[in-house]
């Protein structure tokens, strides 16, 4: 079965085709020549993976998924949350976002954190939506340097390394977007058997 993931990151890409299982084709929106800046102004992790995944199906009529991940941390009300991504402002720029979390968390001892990804598929016109979760902590300083976005500065809890020290291996078997594709993955396993 072919699915399109309404990303081109390839990072993301990679992870996910790692986890799904080889009968299911996933395609990216340069494969089907989306070049869209596909909007995502809802206020939840939920709404914006829906409101992308809606998006595609709409315009393009094919079975898709999307998805949306935000860094919760505790001592911030779950900011950055949903707008991770702008936290620093329009750039996406992560070194930006991660030091003004940084700056944010300054004197703070509750590093307390949790990324989380939601994803929301459509077949047939059909939603299911999936989340998962990895808790951990904010560092004092970035460490490590693979890995994108805020790895450099989140230790998973039981690990002493950031998400930027550990290999993508690592990192993939136990990230949020791991256990939500994992989830997806055991949904089609389901429903195609
Ligand atoms: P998006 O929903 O994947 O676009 O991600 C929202 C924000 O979270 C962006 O700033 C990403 O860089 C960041 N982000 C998403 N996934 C990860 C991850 O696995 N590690 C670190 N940062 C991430």
């Amino acid at each position: 079965m072919k699915l399109v993931f309404a990303t081109n990151n390839k990072h993301k890409l990679q992870e996910v085709r790692d986890i799904l299982s080889d009968r299911v084709e996933v395609l990216s929106l340069a494969d089907i020549n989306c070049h869209d800046d596909i909007p995502e102004t809802a206020d939840t992790l939920q709404g914006n993976a829906i409101m992308k995944a809606q998006y595609i199906y709409q315009k393009y009529g094919v079975d898709c998924f999307a998805d949306d991940t935000g860094l919760e941390v505790e001592a911030l009300n779950g900011a950055p949350g949903v707008y991770s991504a702008r936290y620093a402002g329009d750039g996406h720029d992560s070194e930006a976002n991660m030091n003004k979390l940084l700056q944010n968390l300054t004197g703070e001892n509750n590093r307390r954190a949790q990324f989380r990804t939601v994803i929301a598929l459509i077949i047939k016109g059909e939603e299911n939506t999936f989340d998962g979760i990895v808790k951990g902590e904010i560092t004092e300083e970035k460490r490590g340097d693979s890995g994108f976005g805020y790895d450099p500065i989140f230790v998973p809890e039981g690990f002493s390394k950031s998400f930027a020290q550990m290999t993508n291996d690592e990192k993939n078997s136990i990230s949020h977007r791991f256990r939500a594709t994992e989830k997806l993955n055991d949904y089609l396993n389901r429903i195609y058997e």
